[in-house]
């Protein structure tokens, strides 16, 4: 009787425990970007406190017309440099809706 089929297996298991491709360079490591402005260590970003409408202009809810979410009170942080969106603020009130609002970030400056 051979053993073939048990050194077979033990190959089999070897094959298994080593990885295929050993050490290649993995891809470079990704910027942060949300860290540093264009994710550029030590580059702060140099946010400035939007509304919904001057940030996103062709979002249809950017249109306020009153009616079902007051977007004119939506805020976004946005960086200036890069553009990066930091942080948002949506109160979510709804017309005629005397839910209390939630407090706006000390980011929010109008
Ligand atoms: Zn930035």
């Amino acid at each position: 009787m051979s053993t073939d089929w048990k050194e077979g297996v033990a190959k089999h298991k070897v094959a298994r425990q080593t990885p295929a491709v050993a050490e290649v360079p993995g891809p470079r490591p990704r910027k942060n970007r949300k860290q540093w402005c264009r994710g550029k260590v030590g580059t702060e970003h140099k946010p400035v406190c939007r509304t919904y409408a001057e940030t996103k202009p062709t979002c249809m809810l950017a249109k306020d017309d009153g009616s079902a979410f007051r977007t004119a009170d939506w805020r976004i942080l946005v960086c200036t440099t890069c553009g990066k969106e930091l942080d948002h603020y949506y109160p979510l009130t709804f017309a005629g809706s005397d839910w209390p609002k939630r407090p706006p970030p000390t980011w929010v400056d109008k």
